[in-house]
């Protein structure tokens, strides 16, 4: 597995050596601030011990309290924790939200355990992190296959643990516990309006465009969703293990509705409400594509919102799409971004296109310390707003400086990283 920590410094460094950075403030950003290791015992419905493995980075609070996911995954290790704690970092900055950057993750294939297994990890991995998280510390949510659900065991132990009330503990919470309306379908959301501003920005027709989505978990579906519901045609969507193409979409058909899909999927059955049993490719009425092939489908534009390196230097070169806009967190190498950028292929960044997830997890952390619950129309604007401005000041800079949209916010977040460096003293 390649170091993916490493790749992440590599785009970092590519942009500062276009700007006018610091190096001490590139230095910073090159060392996480926390690497926490647990041993995570959990009885086994069998009565049986296992140990499973968890991660914490905490890789800034230059800006606010560390902020990011939580992932269950059965490859999770400290280097792609701290790649994703970082992009975290980096993210914020750019959506201009007050927090650092951080991620945790478990070693585990959640789809093989339990309900009650799920939980007892769940509130294993609370019980370790407890005394490293906080409202104004490192506030957790939901990322790849965890949900609102697992944070609601997350809150509670912490809450039993603590003694105190502390909805701002977690985001991503159901709503009754204080989580925030919008937030669950909010990074597809946001990444739909990046996508379609930039459409819009190019006097391209939505209704003209087909899109293929690869990842059919919380932000591939919604993504697939949000464009649908703009009028892009959805011609293929694959999940981990399969996919299906709609060749009628094409024409005048108006391509897959991502619900439909998601319907056939749930009746193929699931594990205690949590995780799928069926597979996309279950679904019928289409033909069936792998996830590799859908990447280099005949498309306009191509949605990676599954797991990290599935754009690598051997599919670079394939990919018809003229537009790759990255839902998942590091889903392009660096090799590939090159083949990608020298083949004149925009590529809306993952720290640009969704940053909607975090964005309305901040909103969710500021309703709950104040005490207030905003609407979904309000959420809904506020996202907007948010999305749309770092959009702008990003696409202004790669326009200026003739550099990607990747360079151009690397360039905006290094300034605000910087500058908050220089405030605190960090730097001179
Ligand atoms: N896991 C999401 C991400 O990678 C959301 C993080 C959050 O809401 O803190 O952006």
């Amino acid at each position: 597995m390649p170091n993916l920590f490493n790749q992440a410094l590599t785009q970092l460094k590519k942009a500062a050596s276009l700007g006018v950075v610091d190096p001490k403030a590139l230095e910073a950003l090159e060392f996480p601030d926390r690497t926490l290791n647990f041993t995570i015992p959990v009885r086994m419905d069998d009565g049986a011990t296992r140990f499973f493995e968890g991660y914490r980075v905490q890789h800034s609070s230059l800006r606010g309290p560390y902020k990011g996911g939580i992932r269950y995954a059965p490859v999770v290790s400290e280097s792609e924790m701290k790649a994703l704690a970082f992009w975290m970092t980096v993210k914020c900055a750019i959506a201009d939200i007050p927090y650092g950057g951080a991620k945790g993750g478990v070693k585990v294939d959640p789809k093989k355990l339990s309900e009650g297994e799920l939980e007892r990890l769940t509130r294993g991995f609370t019980r370790a992190l407890c005394r490293f998280i906080g409202p104004w510390q490192d506030v957790p949510a939901p990322d790849v296959n965890t949900n609102a659900k697992i944070m609601a065991w997350l809150l509670d132990e912490y809450e039993i643990l603590t003694g105190e009330h502390a909805p701002a503990v977690v985001t991503g919470k159901p709503i009754p516990l204080g989580g925030s309306q919008g937030r669950e379908a909010a990074t597809g959301e946001g990444g739909a309006i990046v996508l379609d501003q930039y459409v819009k920005d190019h006097g391209m027709d939505p209704k003209k465009m087909t899109v293929a989505v690869q990842g059919f978990g919380n932000v591939g579906y919604a993504m697939a969703k949000a464009l649908h519901a703009r009028g892009y045609k959805i011609v293929g969507l694959a999940d981990s293990r399969n996919g299906v193409r709609d060749d009628n979409g094409r024409g005048k058909e108006p391509g897959m509705d991502p619900f439909h899909i998601l319907q056939e999927k749930q009746e193929k059955g699931m594990i205690s409400g949590c995780y799928c049993k069926g597979s996309v490719c279950d679904c019928e009425h289409y033909k069936k594509i792998s996830p590799e092939q859908l990447l280099v489908m005949d498309v306009d534009i191509i949605v990676p919102a599954a797991v990290e390196n599935v754009i690598t230097e051997k599919n670079a070169k394939k990919i018809k799409a003229k537009i790759v806009c990255e839902m998942a967190n590091g889903p392009t190498t660096p090799e590939a971004d090159t083949i990608l950028e020298r083949r004149g292929i925009t590529v809306l960044p993952d720290v640009l296109a969704n940053m909607g997830g975090v964005t309305v997890s901040y909103f969710e952390w500021a309703q709950n310390i104040q005490g207030v619950s905003w609407s979904a129309a309000e959420v809904e604007t506020r996202l907007k707003e948010k999305m749309l401005a770092s959009y702008r000041v990003v696409r202004d800079i790669a326009r200026e400086r003739k550099v990607s949209f990747r360079t151009a916010a690397y360039l905006l977040a290094l300034a605000r990283l910087e500058a908050a460096m220089r405030a605190k003293g960090v730097i001179k």
